[in-house]
């Protein structure tokens, strides 16, 4: 029988110190050339062994090979200059110097490929990959080519879906694509945003999934959400749209958030990734906390579909933070799979 809440991580989770500056976005490698090569493996396989010990039933990379959740992907694409940096407004926030896209983009060959090689052979438990989504992709550029974020947009969808097919090659079970900028575009989202998630998927033999946060917690994002009122209803505007997509599974930001927790009724018959771990604080959730989170899911998803995730990556908290936050994910999953069981 196929464990019911089987768990998993939104992304993330902090680099040993010795890889890179801890609790930093954007750190640089302290190690170069095979060095770094070796050192990106033996994170991955901390960053394995912590989900494991922990409980999490489907297990990651941590993104342990990677500096950043959009830019490292993009960085093995051609077409976009890195030493030509231009000021953007991302997600509507906050202000980031990003590089340019110079020429048409494509990708050369495989960015992640090798390493979900590598994560595959050290386990035979499910394994969940993640890449940046085509509307994140193009919010975390400027664009000096093609000038429509629609039709980079689309550009990118094609890259990721090759990118997308290797990995299901490689043995991964779950692709998931990070989409936060879905909770600020909405018009865009329900243009195109969902159609191109649909093309990056096309064809794809495994399972998928999106996920859409309210960001890590640094405070460009935590001070966004203070201006959000008594209700985060963001989601309302493109669930009807998702539900109606060909994408598997939906990944939330549920924990400690103010997410109205009946508009998940809108996407009934998808899976849910119920983030019951809130990543913007260093309080680590009791197990009854998660419990209590997942029990409120209940009401609006089946069972069967639930799947107790974290809030999104954990990369700027402490290691000893988020630790201790696997283990409270794994011991709520497991309360309220006993009480489903009775
Ligand atoms: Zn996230």
């Amino acid at each position: 029988m196929k464990k019911l809440l089987p768990t998993s991580i939104a992304g993330s989770l902090p680099k040993p110190s010795w890889l890179a500056q801890p609790e930093t976005l954007w750190s640089p490698w302290k190690l170069q050339g095979q060095e770094l090569v070796e050192g990106k493996q033996d994170a991955l396989k901390v960053s394995l062994q912590e989900q494991q010990r922990a409980g999490i039933d489907i297990v990651s990379d941590g993104e342990q090979t990677r500096q950043h959740f959009v830019t490292t992907f993009i960085e093995h694409l051609d077409g976009v200059d890195f030493e030509k940096r231009e000021t953007v407004r991302i997600r509507d926030r906050y202000d980031a110097s990003v590089p340019t896209v110079v020429g048409a983009v494509s990708r050369q060959k495989p960015v992640f490929v090798e390493d979900a090689r590598f994560l595959r052979e050290q386990t035979d438990q499910p394994i969940k990959w993640a890449l940046p989504g085509p509307m994140t992709m193009i919010d975390t550029l400027y664009d000096a080519h093609y000038k429509s974020r629609e039709k980079l947009a689309w550009e990118f969808a094609k890259i990721l879906n090759q990118e997308a097919n290797e990995l299901a090659a490689a043995g991964v079970d779950i692709i998931q694509f990070d989409e936060p900028a879905f909770n600020v575009f909405f018009d865009e989202v329900n243009d195109w945003g969902i159609a191109a998630l649909e093309k990056a998927i096309e064809g794809l033999e495994c399972e998928t999934a999106v996920h859409i946060c309210y960001g890590y917690g640094i405070k460009a994002n935590t001070d966004w959400k203070k201006t959000l009122g008594s209700e985060w209803r963001q989601y309302e505007e493109i669930f009807p749209k998702l539900q109606a997509s060909n994408i598997d599974l939906i990944s939330l930001e549920c924990q400690s958030s103010r997410v109205p927790m009946d508009l998940i009724k809108l996407i009934r018959g998808k899976k849910v990734m119920v983030g019951a771990i809130d990543v913007a604080t260093n309080v680590i959730e009791t197990p009854e906390e998660v419990a209590d989170t997942l029990r409120k899911a209940l009401r609006f998803v089946d069972a069967d579909k639930l799947y107790p995730c974290t809030n999104c990556g954990m990369t700027p908290l402490s290691r000893q933070v988020a630790r201790g936050k696997l283990s409270a994910l794994s011991a709520g999953a497991d309360i309220v799979r006993k009480e489903l069981l009775i």
